[in-house]
């Protein structure tokens, strides 16, 4: 098994990039934990009752609590797959939580793909998504808008904004975001596993750059 990891703050990009690579590359899985969680919270288990507050309020959830759903799923997959963490590690303390699940499962980690973006423009990437309430389809106003306004291409039910992603929680998720995963940058830097990409300009091209670093 090979585990990659995207960081980057909120609207970076990560579940973008995600998408695109699971859906082209084989035996390529994207893992998202802020979906995950959301999975938990609209079906009101046990996880999602206790991770609500702390998605309302745009701070994260406790360590144990995503750590143990990441590594439910990974230890489930085939030895074959490569998964695209996308959103964990978040803290130092989910990056050893990570390493254990990665001895657990002898899986390869790397390289851990930090995409680069102003602040300017995550702001308004992520005021401008929007997501479809039914299949959860992802639209942005301007970037990638749908045909008829406010609703999904896809399955024509009305399109929403995700609840965190309003402008005082988006603040709040972008300080968490300094506060406590920026330091995750220097710990794989340091053991070499860092690779920084360039996260503005269309979605195909940012694609591009990290299919490149992949291989
Ligand atoms: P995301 O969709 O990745 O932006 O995540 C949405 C929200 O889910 C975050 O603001 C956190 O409240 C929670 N969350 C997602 N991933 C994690 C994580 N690795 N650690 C803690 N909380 C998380």
């Amino acid at each position: 098994m090979r585990i990659i990891v995207l960081l980057g703050a909120p609207g970076s990009g990560k579940g973008t990039v995600a998408g695109h690579l699971a859906a082209s590359l084989e035996r390529f899985y994207h893992v998202s934990s802020g979906d995950m969680l959301r999975e938990a919270v609209r079906s009101r288990n046990a996880v999602g009752l206790q991770a609500d507050g702390y998605m309302r309020r745009g701070e994260l959830v406790p360590d144990e609590l995503i750590a143990r759903m990441v590594g439910d799923l990974a230890r489930g997959m085939p030895a074959s797959s490569t998964l695209i963490l996308d959103g964990f590690p978040r803290t130092l303390g989910q990056a050893e939580l990570l390493d254990a699940t990665v001895l657990e499962c002898a899986a390869r980690l790397g390289p851990v793909v930090l995409l680069s973006v102003g602040e300017e423009l995550l702001i308004n990437r992520i005021s401008g998504r929007r997501l479809c309430s039914r299949c959860g389809e992802g639209y942005h106003v301007s970037f990638m808008p749908p045909q008829r306004d406010g609703v999904c291409d896809r399955c024509g039910a009305p399109l929403i904004v995700r609840r965190d992603d309003k402008i005082e929680t988006v603040r709040r998720r972008l300080q968490v975001y300094k506060a406590q995963t920026l330091p995750l940058i220097g710990f794989y830097e340091d053991r070499g596993q860092l690779c920084r990409i360039d996260g503005e300009g269309a979605a195909a091209e940012v694609v591009e750059r990290v299919r490149l670093a992949l291989v």
